[in-house]
């Protein structure tokens, strides 16, 4: 039987088993949540009415996110993780054959969900050194007048960032509904979370997965415009966020200064590794470019790089290699005081890997 041509050589989700003592392949926050969080969810669990289903609107937790950002309350819609947000904007703006753009390398799962409901994707190739030819965006979102345009920024895969004013050059300049994922921008400090009522075409997506260390919960949140919100939330599924994330999630943002702190605290390892990276760097010239990193991870640009995945496999540290690129996630200071080891080892005793 056939069931559907499009999804018949679709493939989960890759993640990696196995055992690894050190882990800096999924981009999650190194620290976990304190004893005083930790008490608070203990508490919550008691409080939560099993047996009903949670608030369709999740309006308490959609508030505290408000609160934290500075953001009103009814522009924000809650999700099941950014993600599962992705595949809600994808049907809710996209009809079959529409056009939409995805710039690569970029996160992947917006194409899959693009693909899942039958649009069709537009796909833009980054330069060598992966910068965004925005006028080039721009007029190719016009010529093919694409419906729908989603890139994160600061970027996962490269750990780039797209200042603010290119940005909102891109939003004035398309007629596209632009989804801007700002999975990662609490690491850096070019957020247009603050002017998504000014734009008819944005959506901004923000998680708790990654600054707000709790990739566990699934949580993910939609800033939009008024009629924007008014769609993500009728055509979202009513009970996608269940109670205990609500519940977390709403105590997560109440504790401001222990999400400032972290946030900090995984700015500051992210510029110690980079700049161990960049002495490194100087100490085996030619062997690999380190990226200005805007995440809390860190790009390594070197062909050696499919060898180093392995080589930093068999040392018991798992990161992420796309094509030529190792993405480094900041870990803890031991952490990344083993992956700096491991690669001054690795360059040190192979010479085949130096060039
Ligand atoms: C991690 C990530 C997400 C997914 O976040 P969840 O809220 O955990 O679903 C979305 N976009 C980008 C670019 C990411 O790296």
């Amino acid at each position: 039987m056939q069931y559907n041509h499009k999804t018949e050589n679709f493939l989960p989700y890759k993640t990696v088993e196995g055992d690894y003592p050190v882990r800096l392949d999924a981009n999650e926050s190194f620290l976990e949540p304190n004893a005083r969080i930790l008490q608070k969810l203990e508490d919550i669990v008691k409080t939560v009415p099993f047996n009903r289903y949670p608030d369709a609107k999740a309006s308490e937790v959609c508030k505290a996110f408000a609160d934290y950002y500075g953001v009103p309350a009814e522009n924000v819609t809650a999700g099941n993780g950014s993600d599962e947000l992705i595949f809600v904007i994808m049907s809710a703006f996209l009809e079959k054959w529409d056009r939409f753009i995805t710039l690569s390398p970029d996160f992947s799962m917006y194409s899959l969900y693009g693909k899942l409901v039958e649009g069709r994707e537009i796909n833009l190739r980054k330069d060598a050194q992966f910068q965004v030819d925005v006028d080039a965006l721009i007029a190719t979102a016009k010529q093919l007048e694409a419906k729908l345009l989603i890139f994160s920024n600061p970027c996962n895969p490269t750990s780039l960032g797209l200042e603010r004013e290119a940005v909102r050059r891109i939003l004035r300049k398309v007629d596209a509904l632009v989804v801007l994922d700002e999975a990662y921008m609490d690491f850096w400090d070019q957020s247009l979370l603050t002017e998504f009522a000014d734009y008819e075409n944005l959506i901004i997506l923000r998680t708790c997965s990654k600054a707000l260390g709790m990739a566990a919960i699934r949580l993910g949140f939609a800033v939009a415009n008024t009629k924007i919100t008014k769609i993500l939330r009728a055509a979202k599924s009513p009970y996608n966020v269940n109670a205990l994330t609500q519940a977390v999630g709403k105590a997560l943002f109440a504790d401001k200064v222990f999400l400032r702190e972290n946030t900090l605290r995984l700015i500051q390892a992210r510029e110690m590794l980079y700049a161990s990276l960049l002495d490194l760097q100087d100490r085996f010239p030619g062997c690999f470019t380190v990226l200005r990193p805007r995440t809390n991870f860190v790009v390594l640009q070197t062909p050696a790089a499919p060898v180093l995945f392995e080589c930093l496999k068999d040392e018991g540290i798992l990161v992420r290699q796309i094509n030529n690129t190792l993405r480094i996630t900041v870990g803890s200071a031991q952490e990344n005081q083993q992956l700096m080891d491991a690669l001054k080892k690795i360059w040190t005793t192979r010479e085949a890997l130096a060039r």
